[in-house]
């Protein structure tokens, strides 16, 4: 479904975030991927598989640095 996902991509999940957010972004990948709650900064990990069955669609991130999640 997703062919390639990348440090700083914008996840959108068909389902939101206790907090009202959907919007994650990806800050870790590897075995499991790593993923950042855009409105409540709540960190989580998940299979590529798990991902592909939650995530509603993925955009590539813009330039910012990954590490400018930290507030
Ligand atoms: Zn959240």
């Amino acid at each position: 479904m997703f062919r390639e996902i990348a440090i700083g991509d914008i996840v959108r999940m068909r389902k939101t975030h206790p907090c009202g957010g959907y919007e994650w972004k990806i800050v870790r990948l590897g075995a499991d991927i790593g993923l950042v709650c855009l409105t409540c900064q709540h960190r989580i990990m998940l299979s590529r598989r798990d991902l592909e069955h939650r995530a509603k669609s993925i955009s590539p991130g813009d330039s910012e640095s990954p590490k400018s999640i930290k507030p």
